[in-house]
């Protein structure tokens, strides 16, 4: 089956904190972009139907950051 750039992409991308460092993240973009490859709205876009292993919520990337992994 052909799909854009044969990659599958993030549609969670806004609510990951690496979202906008993607190269997964189904921006608008790449929407426009696939559209023009393909000729027509209805481009085969391949896309994550949950986060991929590189979504990152703004949350852990805090925790991390701040290295707590408890409440104290
Ligand atoms: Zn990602």
């Amino acid at each position: 089956m052909i799909s854009y750039k044969d990659r599958t992409f993030c549609p969670f991308h806004e609510g990951c904190a690496l979202g906008k460092h993607c190269d997964r993240a189904l921006t608008d973009l790449v929407i426009s972009e696939a559209i023009k490859w393909w000729g027509d709205v209805d481009a085969p876009i391949s896309m994550f139907t949950e986060p991929p292993p590189c979504f990152e919520t703004f949350q852990t990337l805090v925790e991390t950051i701040n290295g707590s992994d408890d409440d104290g």
